[in-house]
């Protein structure tokens, strides 16, 4: 049956195939293993690209060995699964929300734990939460590009929250590789937030004109700043986002319950205990809470510390918080280590789980710089690998 076929046109087709197999197995192992990230018309140019080399390799098998052969029907009906087996990574990627925490610092100015941020990604688009010192590092430590975050949800304006928004704001404009930004930057936040970002527009004017010129007059370097309270703040493609009070003394403070594709994140902002939050996160798949910790010997000495602790948490009331709330994981970030005394040494992030442990024992891990939360169907945390840095 195959005697008419030479043995260079039978070694070409194996070719083919094996080509083919390996170039299916190298989008699956990228589609599952990397960040995609795109527009529209890049997933749809990803799924359609997915789709011809699904047709393509069956094609090449049927014309190459079955050719005049009564299977080749059976060959022919197996192509849908085939093309359903290719898309999947874009499937499974399509009902995942992916956490990076960006900075799990407070205002300490160190380089280990910067200021806070949370990035969210779901549905192809990113989300920024805070934008604390060294966001924009972060994020480019990620070869993530500035301008593909196009949304910042703010917790409340406390400085070591919102520092970092100059810097992301007119870097991501500049024209480089890491900025290209040529829409306006959407800022949402509590009471405040209009007003800041006005005044951060007429702080760097002078940046602003003096490069214009230069660059194409474009919106990138505008800011759409919104004023929000609590309720649905964002619910576009399947994405929701609910902002909620939290109570963090006399600062206005919002936490943020993400929804998407039957999946959750919750964002607490700064906080000391807050039932609201509670009620908001009762259930989700990962909680990232805010802590704060001091050595029994300063807050008794400390007044200043007394009222730091009055408006954060404790580790014994995060975990009371996570057991009642019940999360598929805990996260602790925005970890705050009081030392206010020289002779008293802080504590390290080492008290953190025994004293959570009296209260709670469900999952639960210290965040760290870089660290990535995939919630799927499970949910599976990832350290920065060391060796993503160039
Ligand atoms: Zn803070
Ligand atoms: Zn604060």
């Amino acid at each position: 049956m195959k005697k008419d076929k030479s043995p260079f046109t039978a070694l070409l087709s194996v070719a083919a195939i094996a080509g083919d197999i390996l170039f299916v197995l190298w989008i699956l192992y990228n589609g599952i293993n990397e960040d995609f990230q795109g527009t529209t018309v890049e997933k749809f140019s990803y799924v359609t690209l997915m789709g011809l080399l699904a047709v393509n390799a069956p094609y090449l098998f049927i014309t190459a060995t079955v050719r005049n052969n009564p299977t080749l029907m059976r060959k022919i009906l197996s192509l849908p699964l085939l093309i359903a087996f290719a898309l999947m990574p874009t499937l499974v990627q399509a009902q995942t929300i992916k956490v990076t925490l960006l900075g799990t610092g407070t205002p300490l100015p160190e380089v280990d734990r910067f200021g806070p941020g949370t990035l969210v990604e779901a549905g192809g688009e990113y989300f920024l939460f805070d934008c604390g010192r060294g966001v924009s590092q972060r994020l480019w430590q990620k070869k993530i590009q500035l301008a593909k975050v196009k949304k910042i949800f703010l917790t409340h304006l406390h400085s070591d929250h919102v520092v970092g928004i100059p810097d992301f704001w007119l870097t991501g404009w500049l024209p480089m590789q890491y900025g290209q930004r040529k829409e306006p930057l959407q800022i949402y936040g509590p009471s405040g937030t209009a007003k800041m970002m006005e005044s951060l527009e007429e702080a760097y004017q002078a940046d602003i004109e003096g490069r214009r010129p230069g660059i194409r007059a474009d919106s990138g370097a505008m800011v759409l700043p919104k004023d929000i309270g609590e309720g649905i703040v964002w619910d576009e493609k399947g994405i929701k986002i609910t902002a909620f009070l939290v109570d963090h003394g006399r600062m206005t403070a919002l936490g943020y319950r993400f929804d998407y594709a039957g999946h959750s994140v919750v964002i607490s902002g700064d906080t000391k205990y807050s039932e609201n939050l509670v009620k908001y996160a009762k259930g989700t798949d990962v909680l990232i809470h805010e802590v704060a910790l001091a050595r029994p010997e300063l807050v008794e000495k400390s007044e200043t510390t007394r009222k730091i602790l009055s408006s954060h948490i404790s580790p014994e009331v995060g975990g009371t918080i996570f057991s009642q709330v019940n999360p598929g994981l805990a996260v602790y970030s925005h970890i705050l280590l009081i030392s206010t005394d020289p002779g008293i040494s802080p504590p390290t992030t080492d008290d953190l789980i025994p004293r959570t442990r009296v209260n709670y024992e469900g999952p639960l891990v210290i965040g760290e710089d870089l660290m990535s939360i995939e919630i799927a169907d499970t949910v599976s945390v990832q350290n920065f690998l060391k060796d993503e840095v160039n």
